[in-house]
């Protein structure tokens, strides 16, 4: 049975005393895995994951006037997206009041639900052996779960040498603190009920049935590994590719460390405003004195300080109201040097429903906020010597241009139109031609079969009952689990995947309790003896250290966090110094 505790109550709130003290203040990148929520004294700190609120949170916000300036969450946050007040940069300052914005509209109350203490199996039923599939955040999180609520022993595969996925190949370099995540599930992983199989791909070295030989369980957390497509003419065309292909290139995943990308051209376009898009553009036109500081893969950080782009255009097909980025990326893209945010104020006007939207009492003050920025971005002056970022809105593309690359693309001029699922964009019958020599769609990632399993292709996501693979006749597989982004879709930021992970591992946890998993037949030792000598390169912690260190050596070498391996062989041959 689980047991409950009442959540701390708020004791003291501040009286106006506001001016006089100091609070915290989360900024831009929060992670929203709420390892601060449980920390703070004072529980001021929403929405938690308990709340509605929580699963469309752009980020999480301390109370301005109940903060008791302790620094408590300052320590539990991953990624140090916690500021006191008076040290704010510049570039942060405005987290102050976007803070305070988000209690204006939803005043702190105690939360006095009360927090469940998840039950930890029955002792007598011994060690549960998971095996869980892929080594990003999703998959991190619910090793992490798992570690802390039972008796357990872990095994993580991954097809690459190199643990945590998209905190790896995914994050944009020029984001290093989103990356510290990392390091908290390092210190997690560092028991020996925790040990990596990387560079070993299931389904090639490793069956799912033998998995079940060696394991009580499998969570696949394989993520979203490839992206959807415009299904427009010229989209295969030289020159025009996926946005996620070139976050790969840029942060140096062995797949993709061959690519090569034309940046000869003086504009890129990108179709899609998500948070991927803003991350492109700010790569493609940062330069190499920033970027010279990051991790970005050195073929990457070569051909950008070669490129000519200085204008990156991102269509998105709906209007500033629905725009996917968040609205603390939007305004970090005001702070970039050397580069304008390019808005035309005419394409800022709104259809009356999307104004209804704004004008709603109950509006989140970060659409709020998203809009005031697009405004304030159109009434700035652009200098003619600097980059831009140029935000188009209601247009979509209809054909990408050029004979034998890309020289433009063609783009219809979109209306909003009110339907049962929402507002969804109509051509006006208007259209225009941008030159371009780069396209990159930016429209969302996109998981994949794998093997036998079930497989939702109209989602691309795994069928699942919050966790519990769910076979063909509806009913759950035995010791079959997801994860992450193959779980519920390619939605939300890398915290988003701890209560996604929490929930999988709790139905996890109910079944061994309940002994509905079949007991594995073989032990970790057996499963070393298989994976030796299926994929006698295969890495394992010590190999990942060893791969972490010469990175990090090779990096302050440079005056760099860490300089990459990209391809498998350097990745292995470094594995093997340790
Ligand atoms: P996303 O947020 O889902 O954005 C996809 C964009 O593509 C939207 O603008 C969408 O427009 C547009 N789109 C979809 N189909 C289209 C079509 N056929 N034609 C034209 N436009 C189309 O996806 P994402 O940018 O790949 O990001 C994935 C997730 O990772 C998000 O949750 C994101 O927040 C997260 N992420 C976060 C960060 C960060 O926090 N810094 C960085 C990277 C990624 P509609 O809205 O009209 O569908």
């Amino acid at each position: 049975m689980a047991l409950t505790v009442m959540r701390p109550l708020v004791t003291e709130v501040c009286d106006g005393c506001h001016t006089t003290k100091m609070a915290y203040v989360i900024t831009q990148r929060c992670c929203n895995d709420a390892s601060c929520v449980a920390e703070c004294p004072v529980d001021c700190i929403r929405p938690t994951p308990e709340q509605r609120e929580f699963a469309n949170t752009e980020m999480l916000y301390i109370d301005p006037d109940t903060c008791i300036d302790c620094g408590a969450c300052v320590d539990a946050c991953p990624v140090d997206a916690i500021f006191s007040e008076d040290e704010l940069s510049a570039s942060l300052a405005r987290f102050a009041d976007i803070n305070a914005a988000y209690f204006q509209r939803h005043p702190l109350e105690a939360d006095l639900a009360p927090m469940a203490m998840p039950a930890r199996p029955p002792k007598e039923l011994g060690t549960l052996r998971v095996a869980i599939v892929g080594a990003g955040p999703a998959a991190c999180y619910a090793a992490e779960e798992l570690l802390k609520r039972a008796d357990v022993e872990v095994d993580m595969f991954d097809r690459v040498p190199t643990p945590f996925g998209l905190v790896r190949a995914g994050v944009a370099p020029d984001h290093p603190g989103t990356k510290g995540v990392a390091g908290m599930f390092e210190t997690a992983f560092k028991r020996d009920a925790f040990a990596y199989f990387l560079n070993v791909e299931v389904g090639t070295h490793i069956s799912h049935e033998e998995l079940l030989q060696h394991h009580h369980a499998v969570i696949y957390a394989v993520g979203a590994s490839t992206d959807r497509h415009l299904g427009i003419p010229g989209e295969d065309l030289p020159g025009s590719s996926s946005a996620t292909d070139f976050v790969a290139w840029y942060n140096g995943h062995p797949d993709h460390a061959d690519s090569v990308y034309d940046l000869t051209g003086e504009r890129a376009v990108i179709v899609g405003n998500g948070n991927v898009a803003l991350d492109v553009a700010r790569v493609l036109l940062l330069g190499p004195a920033e970027l010279g500081k990051t991790d970005i893969a050195d073929h990457a950080l070569e051909a950008l300080r070669k490129s000519n782009i200085r204008e990156v255009v991102l269509l998105g097909r709906r209007g500033p109201v629905q725009a996917a980025y968040s609205s603390s990326e939007f305004l970090a893209l005001g702070y970039l040097p050397g580069i304008d945010v390019v808005i035309d104020e005419k394409e800022l006007e709104l259809d009356p429903a999307s104004q209804a939207l704004l004008d709603d009492s109950e509006v989140e003050p970060s659409l709020t906020l998203k809009v005031a920025l697009a405004h304030e971005y159109a009434g700035k002056p652009v200098n003619a010597d600097n980059k831009r970022i140029v935000f188009r809105y209601l247009t979509s593309p209809t054909e990408i241009l050029g004979s034998d690359r890309v020289t433009g693309v063609r783009i219809a001029h979109n209306r909003l139109v009110e339907t049962p699922s929402g507002l969804i964009a109509e051509p006006t019958g208007e259209t225009e031609t941008i030159d371009a020599s780069l396209v990159l769609r930016s429209i969302g990632y996109r998981g994949v079969a794998l093997g036998e399993l079930p497989f939702d292709d109209a989602r691309g996501v795994i069928p699942n009952a919050a966790g519990r693979v769910l076979g063909a006749d509806g009913e759950p597989l035995a010791g079959v689990y997801v994860s992450g982004w193959i779980k519920r879709g390619p939605r939300g930021v890398i915290g988003t995947n701890k209560t996604d992970a929490q929930e999988t591992v709790e139905h996890l946890l109910d079944d061994f309790t309940a002994r509905k998993l079949t007991t594995p037949t073989e032990d970790r030792a057996a499963l070393i003896k298989l994976v030796e000598q299926r994929q006698p390169e295969h890495v394992d912690r010590n190999g990942w250290r060893a791969i972490d260190r010469i990175e990090r050596e090779r990096g302050k070498a440079a005056g760099r966090p860490r300089v990459k391996f990209t391809s498998v062989a350097e990745l292995v041959a470094a594995a093997r110094k340790h």
